[in-house]
């Protein structure tokens, strides 16, 4: 029943209204009463109570249960007898809202057929005989009425109940649902129209002619104006012109006059209210279901355009043809596709998006399809290809789907995929990929061309290395011989020789001594390609100090300093060799240096940029002296190889120790180069590799 605060100002002043309504109308419904006083077959009040609970929750049921007690009270009835009929008429209304409430949702506002066949059921056909088994037992034992006249009493108290159901109730539900009227001038002059028909229609029953001769025909004449209601004005039109019309013919019933007094005394108003409910029932369950057609109508093609929409912004093409190959549907993106618009082509058979050989058979590709049911392509999707408008061919990925329509009609619809940038990347692709393949032949090929060099190389490399050997050991015999001989020859004949004589065999003894020393070298770089390396770790900082130590002498005549700006790591090297390598760079750069005080420096670099690309772990000597001229950066490493440099005139050498240096350099896996330029002294950079032991 809710918490007490719900009984506020507004609750009293429902439940005084409702009761003072179901006073005034139970009143007017009494006085049609006919089988028995206290039986009337209009009983407005049972419509005004169940749309009281409808409307206001059960909690208003003390407005009904007082309403229905004053209503009987004052008809004279025992106290006892009017409590039970007024508790019959409240359980009554309290059941019917229940029971649509349960069936036909929270509101029902009989907008839809549910609704009002919820209200038939529930409200006017089993809530009333609830009303009407209480009252009329209550009747027959206060002794109001004889028990033998049971039955006819219950069905007029049902059938009035049912009326105020029927006819009442809606009309109140549909404008508290629906309260506010927005009609257009032509709206409302229709309504007014219709009012006019409505009020005309009374004139006309009222006159009693006996147009036709029959009187009876008249009631009939409520359905035109029913059904006009309901097609133009819905649920609230049909309610308003049923409660009009029924006002009308009651009345009119009541006053002696109309089609109805016409009938058997008696049953007058029975035959009256139960044309009255049959009417508004009518009227109710027609202008629901227009409405639903409607609303299905709207849904229906609110889902149309969606589907369109969608269809239309898809990228790929559908299009829909029926059995005989007709094109019933080509959305936005086949427009794009073929080049034809959609005014185009709909209506005209599908062949002409395609290339002549294949639209030759489609229609019988089609009918042997409706025949047998084999199909080539449905559910199944392939490549073919399609006609643009202007005529060109195009790759086109197609799959098509039956779809079985009501009747058997069948319709296909196919979703078309332009596939021509597909098909042109995957050209491109396969060029890239046959492109690719014969650059690997051609690789493969120069590999093993380069394999073979390496091993000519390398044969010929030993071939020469054999050779220097050869040639330098058997060279130094006969050249020994030659010094001895030249030695003698200035022991024994100095007195008989002349000044010029002399001086020749003196060259010839220098040449000799210099020839004794490139073939010196030659042999010694000869074996530096043949000896294995000793390999191990080696402190370079210590092996720098020990060179600075051997040198000492050279250096302190030469006004020379070895420096070392920060701590070099150790390596995995050939130790003799290491030492040769830095003794030669740092004998270099000081040999070939004019300054007063020659400066050697030697360091390490993480990372540093060399002419072949980048390299780590970098060693370099550097130094202060005339530098050497890009041009020479290479020619340098050649064996016996010298530059004319005036600046540098008084140091001798054979022109082979960078050959060493670089020979073995590089069998150590690393590599050397320089940073020089002519007075601005020079930078030998070396790397170390990984040696295999
Ligand atoms: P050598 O010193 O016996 O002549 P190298 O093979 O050591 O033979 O050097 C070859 C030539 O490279 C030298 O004759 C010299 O002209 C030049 N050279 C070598 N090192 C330097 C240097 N640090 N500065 C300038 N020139 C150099």
């Amino acid at each position: 029943m809710g918490s007490i605060l719900k009984y506020d100002g507004r609750y009293v002043s429902r439940v005084l209204a409702l009761v003072a309504l179901y006073y005034f109308t139970s009143r007017l419904g009494f006085s049609l009463a006919s089988v028995a006083q206290q039986v009337t077959v209009i009983w407005p009040p049972t419509g005004i109570s169940l749309a009281a609970v409808l409307m206001f929750g059960p909690d208003i049921w003390l407005g009904i249960f007082l309403g229905a007690f004053l209503a009987n009270i004052t008809m004279h009835e025992p106290a006892l007898a009017a409590l039970c009929i007024g508790a019959g008429n409240t359980l009554e209304a309290l059941a019917g809202a229940w029971l649509l409430r349960r069936f036909a949702g929270p509101a029902p506002n009989l907008a839809h057929v549910r609704d009002v066949l919820c209200l038939i059921l529930f409200a006017a056909i089993i809530s009333t005989a609830v009303s009407a088994t209480i009252g009329t037992t209550s009747l027959c034992f206060a002794g109001l009425q004889p028990w033998t006249h049971y039955f006819p009493v219950w069905f007029t108290w049902w059938l009035g109940d049912a009326g105020g159901d029927v006819i009442v109730a809606p009309l109140i539900l549909t404008w508290y649902y629906n309260p506010y009227l927005s009609l257009s001038r032509r709206g409302a002059l229709e309504a007014a129209a219709l009012a006019l028909a409505v009020a005309l229609y009374g004139i006309v029953i009222s006159s009693q002619s006996e147009m036709f001769g029959i009187a009876q025909f008249y009631p009939s004449t409520v359905f035109p104006l029913l059904i006009w209601a309901a097609i133009r004005f819905g649920t609230r039109g049909v309610t308003t012109v049923n409660f009009l019309l029924s006002a009308i013919a009651i009345g009119l019933t009541a006053m002696h006059m109309g089609p109805f007094s016409q009938m058997p005394t008696g049953r007058v108003l029975d035959v009256l209210q139960t044309f009255t409910i049959i009417a508004g029932v009518t009227g109710l369950v027609m202008s629901a279901a227009l409405r639903e057609r409607a609303e299905s109508e709207e849904t229906e093609q609110e889902s149309r355009i969606r589907l369109d929409v969608v269809l239309d912004n898809i990228v790929d093409g559908l299009i829909t043809i029926d059995e005989k190959g007709t094109i019933r549907s080509y959305n936005k993106a086949c427009t794009t596709i073929f080049g034809y618009t959609a005014a185009e082509v709909v209506g005209r058979n599908v062949k002409m998006l395609m290339p002549q050989d294949y639209a030759a058979h489609h229609d019988e590709y089609v009918s042997n399809y409706m025949k047998t049911g084999k199909a080539k392509i449905i559910g199944i999707g392939r490549e073919l290809e399609g006609l643009r408008k202007d005529g060109t061919l195009f790759p086109m990925e197609l799959s098509v789907a039956e779809v079985k329509m009501g009747r058997g009609v069948r319709y296909f619809s196919g979703i078309i995929r332009d596939i021509s940038e597909r098909k042109n990347a995957e050209k491109r692709l396969q060029a890239a990929h046959d492109y690719q393949q014969e650059i690997i032949g051609d690789l493969r090929q120069k590999e093993v061309e380069l394999l073979r060099y390496t091993q000519d190389l390398k044969r010929s490399n030993q071939e020469l290395d054999d050779f220097a050997y050869i040639a330098s050991h058997d060279l130094k015999e006969p050249l020994r011989g030659l010094l001895t001989q030249a030695s003698f020859l200035l022991e024994d004949y100095k007195d008989r020789l002349d000044a010029e004589g002399l001086r020749r065999l003196h060259r010839l003894q220098y040449l000799s001594l210099r020839m004794e020393k490139l073939i010196g070298d030659l042999l010694y770089f000869s074996r530096l390609g043949r000896t294995d390396l000793a390999v191990q770790e080696l402190d370079v900082g210590e092996a720098v100090s020990e060179i600075r130590q051997m040198m000492d002498t050279l250096l302190k005549e030469k006004n020379a300093r070895v420096v070392v700006p920060r701590s070099l790591p150790p390596v995995v090297c050939d130790k003799l060799r290491m030492v040769e390598v830095l003794r030669n760079l740092i004998t270099n750069a000081i040999k070939y240096n004019d300054k007063p005080e020659r400066v050697v420096e030697i360091g390490f670099l993480e990372k540093a940029r060399a002419p072949h690309g980048d390299e780590t772990n970098v060693f370099y000597v550097r130094d202060n002296g005339i530098g050497i001229a890009p041009e020479f950066h290479e020619a340098i490493f050649r064996i016996f190889k010298r530059l004319e440099n005036p600046a540098a005139s008084g140091e001798e050498g054979t022109g082979s120790g960078l050959t060493f240096v670089k020979k073995i350099i590089e069998r150590h896996n690393g590599r050397i180069w320089l940073e020089s330029a002519p007075g601005a002294g020079a930078t030998f950079y070396f790397t170390i590799g990984t040696i295999d032991i």
